[in-house]
């Protein structure tokens, strides 16, 4: 196989493989992705709650293009999901307040459904007693139906993407961990930069981290945003019996309580499948791939030595957010906890019928010097690289967006140039 590249993409989750799909088509560049697992997406990308979210509760002010990236990624999601007849299950969710202090947020989140581009029938409030109607087992005193809202399996769109990519000449390097990247010094090809992976070195002339938990680590090896840190939190599910399959119609989401914090309650979660969970928590963990106690361990050194950073510090001395914390662990040491924190508006769940847990997933969150959360998705660059850092939720929903604009903006600088002969595909109005 080749070993030098016009565009090395460090990463095959959902967005690495949409932005390796694009380049492979769109452009005469040679494309590698590496990545450090066997196969594509087997981190975030496939361990979430795999929703396709319309963008009606991201305030338009603090987060109007992680909303813009929703509203697209749900069209652009849904036909990729037709053309490949992989599931999209246009099932809707409802957000619903659990006491009247909430109703007033409802409110507040049609109004900015609509600065955020959903239309009037894509969002309806409903108050207590219409909702009872719609779904009887709900406690609540009133609620927002999003019929805009759909739910798949990334995990099967992250695989298709490669495929496709390959399909039109994109290489891999798989079980190759990226370390580090210094200017070539090789002589055999014409590249400037040398990307040194755990199993092999591939020369290259531009870089794109799309290394999802481990990004900010990739970007700081090249000098790179150095003023975050990050901080991961993991998201459990709790699956639930086959009985409780028919219990509401739509996935239940209650009012975010601590907007500045990743702290959400957990939701009532129906799958494209028909399966349910209760989920996610966001119990911090010492690293991105912290599923269980012994990979926790493995990260808490470094982790722990990292925490002396000034952000991190603000954080650690933040009540509030210790409080929260605490909550987190307690719902993660107890199913009763957990299950419980749906209970207040499912109250007919019993937490002795839940007997499996699901599949976690971990966020990992940058954190300023002043100890604040990142609220949107990061794009940060040097000459010869691109990274992508705190992407987020609903990351998966918008990456194939996210990647037609940073593709787009690649051959605006000349980085990459557009084929000379076009290839019709089923994006190929987006680079008209
Ligand atoms: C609990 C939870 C629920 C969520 N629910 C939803 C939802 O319902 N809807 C939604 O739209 N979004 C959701 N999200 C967010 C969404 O899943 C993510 O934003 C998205 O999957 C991120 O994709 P990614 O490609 O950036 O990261 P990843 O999928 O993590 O991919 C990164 C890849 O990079 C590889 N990698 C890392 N370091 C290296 C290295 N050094 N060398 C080589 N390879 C490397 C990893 O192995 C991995 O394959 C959820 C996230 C979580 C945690």
């Amino acid at each position: 196989m080749q070993d030098s590249y016009d565009v090395t993409v460090i990463g095959g989750g959902i967005l690495g493989c949409a932005i390796a799909y694009f380049l492979s088509i769109v452009t005469d560049s040679s494309i590698i992705v590496i990545e450090q697992e066997k196969k594509v997406g087997l981190h975030t990308s496939s361990r979430n709650t795999g929703k396709v979210h319309a963008p009606f509760y991201y305030n338009p002010d603090k987060k109007s293009s992680t909303a813009a990236y929703a509203l697209k990624g749900f069209d652009m999601v849904k036909r990729y999901c037709a053309l490949h007849k992989l599931p999209f299950k246009e099932d809707g969710v409802i957000e619903i307040a659990i006491n009247d202090s909430e109703i007033d947020v409802l409110h507040k989140h049609v109004q900015w459904a609509c600065k955020n581009g959903l239309k009037d029938e894509d969002v309806k409030f409903l108050s207590k007693d219409e909702m009872l109607l719609i779904e009887p087992n709900l406690k609540c005193e009133s609620g927002i139906v999003c019929f805009r809202d759909a739910s798949t399996d990334y995990g099967l769109i992250n695989e298709k993407l490669m495929q496709d990519a390959i399909m039109y000449g994109c290489k891999t390097s798989f079980e190759n961990k990226f370390r580090a990247i210094y200017p070539n010094t090789k002589t055999a090809a014409n590249r400037k930069l040398t990307v040194i992976g755990t199993v092999k070195d591939i020369t290259t002339d531009y870089i794109i981290n799309a290394g999802g938990g481990n990004s900010l680590d990739i970007a700081h090896s090249v000098g790179i945003a150095k003023e975050y840190t990050d901080l991961h939190f993991r998201g459990e599910y709790w699956i639930a019996p086959e009985k409780y399959n028919n219990l509401t119609k739509r996935s239940i989401y209650s009012v975010p309580r601590y907007t500045e914090y990743p702290f959400l309650d957990p939701h009532w979660i129906i799958r494209n499948d028909g399966r349910c969970e209760v989920g996610p928590n966001a119990v911090p963990v010492f690293g991105p791939y912290s599923y269980n106690l012994y990979d926790n361990l493995k990260n808490a050194v470094p982790k722990i030595f990292e925490s002396s950073k000034v952000g991190m510090l603000k954080l650690f001395l933040n009540k509030q957010f210790l409080r929260l914390v605490s909550n987190e662990f307690s719902s993660s040491l107890s199913k009763t906890n957990m299950i419980n924190r749906v209970r207040r508006f499912l109250p007919s769940l019993n937490p002795s019928d839940f007997k499996q847990r699901g599949r976690a997933g971990i966020r990992s969150l940058l954190i300023d010097k002043n100890g604040n959360f990142a609220s949107e998705s990061l794009l940060v660059e040097n000459e010869s690289s691109l990274h992508i850092l705190n992407y987020n939720s609903p990351g998966a929903t918008g990456a194939l967006p996210v990647a037609v604009d940073i593709v787009r903006k690649l051959v605006h600088r000349n980085i990459v140039n557009l084929a000379s002969k076009r290839i019709n595909f089923l994006f190929m109005d987006e680079f008209e």
